[in-house]
């Protein structure tokens, strides 16, 4: 596979992988994110529900009974005679007895009655103390004094004898007379330590954090503080910016979800009218969202490694995948183009390709090809085809395989309309002790891709065909009677010997057979050609092999020869007349043959096989004027 295909692919598999992911985080970051807020929502409702209920319950019983108190007319009766007397001892023991019976009976830590008349404060101990306004510690009262309130809270740490330091609530109830002027105050306290252990439970419990707030902001209780440390609740927190929402909505349950200062988290606020407080539970979400979003990275994270893992597999996967893909191909390019190397070689010993135009090889086989015939590399083809016709080619035929593929005769070639060009010629693979014959066929076609003229050129062995043509023509040739070479072939080999050489002298002998109509005549036709035969081998064994001889008619053979001279050749006439004489029998017949010759000499008589033939003729027909069995030249009389 290419390098930009893998790319893609992988960027494919990568944006579906990460697309994939997003989507699939996203919904489960918000059903999280959901489920986690409803769970939040539900928690803190239902805690600052419980919280609401235990708290109204607690303090429920002492405001009843510090209203009990406070309208009690015997309280009032006393109050209305303490100025005559405050001094008795015994008015100030039924006050005692008073307070003590309700602290007792009700198991509170104390009941307290503060007289708006002498400011004396009295619990069941008889009179504790009296209140002086400038003294801070008193400002619980006087402060509320004149305010509208019917009773009101406040918590102290040290007002009660055995609390070391515990913190203690204390309800205030106004006692008014029947013009409504304030009496005194009167009430009871009690330590709320175990309303911190309750807020101690729910936070360990459900995770929130339960604060109890006045119309300020100040935290009145909580699992660590209480109003006597006058903390403000709303300051340098996530939810600041809700204070006034909050302590203003006083009618219904109010929650809100804040986020602020590195902080996230759900409130749930409730007026409690019964303490005029806020009770505000807080669940803090900030480790949770950041867990969750810790979980979302973790899990990009194991994304983003399982993308690398996925990628380096599959990269790993499409490189074995494409590598047997092309090992195969390759292999079934080979095993295809080895039979069809196998089967072209069966036909044709090499097949090269030549770019004409450039004057060298054009591929990397042909280069091979070429290295291995001893051509070096980079010779130009002109050049290595002289390096081969030197090397392989039979010298007379060089200069033909040179003329005919050198560039100059190929384009020239291609010029005039011709694409294929051929030539046979002999090669040798041994150095030149034996030679073949070869055919090479160059098919020429022009190669638009860089403009240039090219061939193809088959190198096909053709010995064995062209040993067959031999024959054939050979067969052709020759008499089928004598074996002797036919009057076509005869005249053929004359001329092209005369053309050969023509300044050698030449003996142009014709013998014609004496009387030979009488052994048809007598002996029977197939003993006539049994004599034709015999008489050709007699004449065939006078020659020597280069010595054309032939049969040009019936009983008329010819035999061409060079001489030395005319009287070597007068000397050959003779002898061959003696030799001619021969007796051929077989069981039914004999005849004795003799034999005519007339001779015509080349150049002198004549230069070409007609007049040659003519002359020789014409002293053949001397030679049988004479007497017959003997022999005259052309010219002699
Ligand atoms: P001369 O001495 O003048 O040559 O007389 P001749 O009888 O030999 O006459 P000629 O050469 O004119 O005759 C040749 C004869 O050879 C004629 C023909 O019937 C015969 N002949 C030609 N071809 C064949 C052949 O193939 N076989 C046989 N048996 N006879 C042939
Ligand atoms: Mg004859």
């Amino acid at each position: 596979m290419k390098k930009i295909a893998l790319v893609k692919t992988n960027l494919f598999v990568c944006t579906v992988i990460i697309l994939g992911f997003a989507v699939t985080s996203l919904i489960s970051y918000h059903s999280n994110q959901g489920l986690f807020k409803q769970e939040t929502e539900n928690v803190s409702n239902l805690t600052a529900e419980g919280i609401y209920h235990k708290i109204e319950s607690i303090f429920t019983k002492p405001v009843s009974i510090s209203l009990t108190m406070a309208n009690d007319s015997l309280l009032k009766q006393f109050l209305s005679e303490e100025a005559e007397r405050k001094d008795e001892k015994e008015y100030i023991a039924i006050l005692q007895n008073y307070l003590r019976t309700y602290k007792d009976k009700y198991g509170y830590d104390s009941a307290f009655l503060v007289s708006a008349e002498t400011n004396r404060y009295y619990n069941f101990n008889g009179v504790d103390r009296v209140l002086f306004p400038d003294n801070p510690e008193n400002e619980w009262y006087f402060s509320r004094l004149d305010s509208n309130q019917e009773y009101y809270l406040n918590i102290d740490n040290d007002e009660v004898a055995t609390a070391d330091n515990d913190i203690t609530v204390f309800i205030n109830c106004k006692i008014r007379d029947e013009q409504g002027k304030v009496m005194g105050v009167v009430g009871v306290g009690f330590r709320v330590n175990y309303i911190q252990s309750i807020f101690r439970d729910y936070e360990e419990r459900y995770h929130i954090k339960a604060f109890l707030v006045d119309d300020d902001g100040t935290i009145e209780i909580s699992t660590s503080q209480t109003g006597y440390e006058k903390t403000e609740l709303f300051s340098d927190i996530g939810y600041a910016q809700l204070k006034e929402q909050v302590l203003e909505g006083k009618e219904e349950i109010h929650t809100f979800w804040y986020s602020g200062g590195g902080k996230k988290g759900y409130l749930v606020t409730q007026y409690i009218p019964a303490l005029s407080w806020h009770l505000i539970v807080e669940r803090d979400t900030t480790v949770e969202q950041k867990e969750i979003q810790q979980e979302i990275c973790i899990g990009a994270f194991i994304v983003i490694l399982v993308i690398i893992l996925v990628l380096y597999t599959i990269n790993k996967i499409i490189h074995r995948y494409n590598n047997e893909v092309v090992r195969l191909a390759i292999e079934k390019e080979k095993k295809h183009s080895g039979v069809f190397q196998l089967e072209t070689e069966k036909i044709y010993e090499n097949i090269y390709e030549v770019d004409l135009t450039h004057n060298r090889v054009a591929s990397e086989a042909t280069e091979q090809y070429f290295k291995s015939l001893g051509v070096p590399e980079d010779t130009p083809f002109d050049k290595a085809l002289y390096i081969i016709a030197e090397k392989q080619i039979k010298e007379e035929y060089r200069k033909g395989y040179i003329n005919t593929f050198s560039p100059k005769n190929i384009l020239k070639a291609y010029e005039e309309g011709k694409e294929s060009l051929c030539y046979d010629f002999m090669i040798s693979n041994d150095g030149g002790q034996s030679y073949y014959w070869m055919r090479i066929t160059a098919r020429i076609f022009y190669w638009d891709e860089d403009k240039s003229v090219r061939m193809f050129v088959y190198r096909q062995n053709v010995d064995e065909e062209k040993k067959y043509a031999k024959q054939l023509m050979e067969k052709m040739e020759l008499d089928s009677l004598t074996g002797l070479y036919n009057k076509a072939a005869t005249q053929y080999h004359i001329q092209h010997a005369l053309e050969e050489a023509p300044d050698r002298i030449y003996a142009f002998f014709i013998i014609d057979i004496d009387n030979f109509k009488q052994v048809n005549d007598n002996c029977g036709h197939a003993f006539g050609d049994l004599v034709i035969s015999g008489f050709a081998n007699i004449l065939r064994r006078q020659f020597r092999s280069g010595d054309i001889v032939g049969r040009i008619g019936g009983d008329e053979f010819v035999a061409f020869i060079t001489v030395p001279s005319r009287e070597w050749a007068t000397d050959k006439a003779r002898s061959l007349i003696q030799e001619l004489h021969h007796e051929f029998s077989d069981q039914s017949a004999r005849w004795k043959t003799s034999a005519s010759i007339g001779v015509a000499f080349a150049p002198e008589d004549g230069k070409i096989f007609d007049v040659l033939y003519q002359n020789s003729d014409k002293a053949l027909y001397h030679a049988k004027e004479k007497g017959k069995d003997g022999f005259a030249l052309f010219g002699d009389k």
